[in-house]
């Protein structure tokens, strides 16, 4: 299923991400049998609602970018985007500590270099470097994600959040304040999850001097 699903958006995944990606699917229904980190837990649900939407941002991010996660929760998309795409590296942000340690662990079994879990609140975070993209999934309205962003990336970055069916609407809504914070809106895309058919969009943002 996993296979498949990455396949609709031409991802061929190797024996090698399919088995991380399985080792990171039984931590996460694990670690969830005694702290919730998601309300997901179903092994079809995982794949397609987790890994595949996860995965989706590889086509739009370069290999060896530094990408900022906001909120990743349990690690979403960040774990499974730095699975496939070995050389990002990676700051994963979220402001409660069990969702942090299970990344870390997540990370350590797996063996993820250059993958950074962070634990606070991203209004606080202060990196050593710039992102070259900085995105979000089931985190926050468009404009408070965005205003946290826009300080943690590149002037040449992008600020991607990922949405439900509301993303190119709610983009619509933003895009006066966005221009006066000196950001606006290159992109919406939308997609369906394979399987399932649940609409998803993507809102891709970018300073307008960058
Ligand atoms: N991105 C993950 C996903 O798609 O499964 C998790 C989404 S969850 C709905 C939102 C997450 O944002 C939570 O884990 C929460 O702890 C985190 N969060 C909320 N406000 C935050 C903040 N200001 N800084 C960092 N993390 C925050």
């Amino acid at each position: 299923m996993l296979e498949c699903g990455a396949a609709d958006f031409g991802l061929q995944l190797s024996f090698d991400q399919v088995e991380k990606l399985a080792l990171y699917a039984k931590e996460l229904k694990k670690w969830n049998r005694k702290i919730n980190l998601t309300a997901i837990k179903s092994d079809e649900d995982i794949v397609i609602k987790h890994f595949v939407d996860s995965l989706v941002l590889a086509k739009f991010v370069k290999a060896d970018a530094m990408l900022v996660d906001i909120g990743s929760g349990a690690g979403f998309p960040c774990i499974p985007l730095k699975i496939i795409m070995p050389a990002l590296r990676v700051t994963s942000v979220d402001a409660v500590e069990k969702k942090i340690i299970f990344q870390r662990n997540v990370a350590r079994l797996i063996g993820l270099a250059g993958f950074e879990a962070v634990h606070g609140r991203a209004e606080q975070l202060q990196p050593d470097n710039k992102a070259d993209a900085v995105v979000s999934r089931a985190f926050s309205d468009i404009l408070t994600f965005a205003g946290m962003a826009k300080g943690l990336m590149k002037p040449e970055g992008m600020i991607i959040a990922m949405k439900g069916k509301e993303g190119r609407e709610e983009a619509e809504h933003a895009k006066g304040k966005l221009e006066q914070m000196g950001l606006t809106v290159s992109a919406v895309e939308e997609f369906r999850l394979p399987s399932i058919g649940d609409a998803r969009s993507l809102v891709f943002i970018r300073s307008k001097t960058g």
